[in-house]
């Protein structure tokens, strides 16, 4: 039996007349560029995400690009945001000319630790204060960021909030949806996130008109009139076609999303039976609804060994991610040394994600969880 990390057939096979359905019709249409599919299917991400709007763009990297340069964001500027991330996050900071200044991670949830950014900010002195423009949490693996001290940091010093919210879509925060809290929500419908299109999407939320109104002109070269531009925008565009899949797909999120959370306490309940708590540090839940994009253990030892072991079983996994942001290659300009961000370090060191994708079988799930069994004890 292989267990491969994510498995999107089965959930094609149960909207496929669907999906069929609505690309026929764009296809009979021959209108491919934004539209009423578009536009519907920013309303209805606005609704679930509990903000006022949302703008269809062409990935969840150009989502956090697009969101900076609404909020101007540029060369020169810095962005407080985390190392234990994917490499958009960073990217698009240093894309617009602005530089990441890193906080470490919560040990506990992989997110941006709410005490190390209170100390960075204290000691910075009024000078580097004003160079810092904005921070950008990450709601890692699914689960919010400790997002009050964040708000309350960035209300105090005039800070804009750009969430990157690529892998968390419907995760909430004290009942707040995960994109409602900073002035953007950014989020990603690459296929293995939760709400994956047929392709490159991504989708920016907020509840600011006037950033509305930018990020709506930015997608289109800038121009809020054909042919005008007022500023320099890009082409970030959403297909038509991938807003109507999308769109199919949401009726289905939660329903998936309940599955996810279904697979994550068997995992739980199996651990706990396997006595593995000497080797395995499971997923901590802290927020109230974690969505599990990814369910991420830590290994105290041996995590590429037991990879490579379950690999030879058949087994999926992936290390999310391998080398934390102030230590790759192309950003050594930065001047961050190792041992900079111990517990970012640590968990690219030690951690691994499992399948945990809807449509995995109880034996499946038995399988994983055997299988470590087998390695350590
Ligand atoms: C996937 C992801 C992105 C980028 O999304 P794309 O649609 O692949 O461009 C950004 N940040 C995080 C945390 C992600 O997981």
């Amino acid at each position: 039996m292989k267990v491969p990390l994510l498995d999107l057939k089965i959930q094609y096979k149960d909207i496929k007349d669907e999906i069929l359905k609505v690309t026929e019709e764009i296809f009979e249409s021959q209108y491919f560029i934004l539209g009423p599919h578009v536009v519907r299917l920013e309303e209805e991400i606005a609704r679930y995400c509990h903000v006022d709007y949302a703008t269809g763009v062409s990935s969840g990297t150009d989502a956090l690009i697009i969101s900076m340069m609404a909020a101007g964001i540029g060369a020169g500027d810095r962005v407080i945001t985390t190392p234990y991330t994917f490499f958009a996050t960073i990217g698009s900071i240093t894309r617009l000319g602005a530089k990441p200044v890193f906080v470490d991670i919560d040990p506990e949830t992989y997110n941006i630790s709410p005490e190390a950014l209170k100390k960075l900010v204290l000691s910075m002195g009024k000078e580097e204060l004003a160079g810092i423009k904005g921070i950008l949490p990450v709601h890692l693996y699914g689960q919010c960021a400790d997002m009050d001290p964040v708000i309350n940091l960035a209300k105090e010093y005039n800070l804009v909030v750009i969430e990157d919210a690529a892998q968390a879509i419907g995760a909430e925060y004290k009942s707040k949806r995960a994109g409602s809290m900073g002035d953007f929500g950014c989020f990603s419908f690459f296929p293995s996130k939760n709400l994956g299109a047929f392709g490159d999407g991504g989708i920016v939320t907020t509840n600011s008109k006037s950033f509305q109104d930018k990020l709506q002109a930015l997608r289109m070269h800038g121009s809020q009139t054909k042919y005008y531009h007022s500023i320099v925008g890009g082409n970030f565009r959403l297909d038509a076609l991938q807003a109507a899949i999308v769109s199919v797909k949401l009726k289905y999120l939660d329903s998936w999303t309940k599955i996810r959370q279904e697979n994550a306490r068997k995992y739980r309940e199996l651990f706990a039976d396997a006595a593995l708590d000497d080797f395995v540090r499971l997923p901590v839940e802290v927020e109230n609804r974690h969505i599990y994009n990814q369910f991420v253990i830590s290994l105290n030892s041996k995590r590429d060994e037991l990879r490579t072991f379950l690999a030879d079983s058949g087994i999926g996994t992936e290390i999310y991610y391998p080398v934390p942001m102030h230590l790759q290659e192309c950003f050594s300009y930065l001047g961050y040394r190792e041992n900079d961000f111990p517990e970012a370090e640590y968990a690219a060191a030690h951690t691994l994600a499992l399948p945990i994708y809807p449509g995995l079988s109880d034996t499946q799930i038995e399988l994983v969880v055997e299988k470590i069994k087998l390695f350590y004890l």
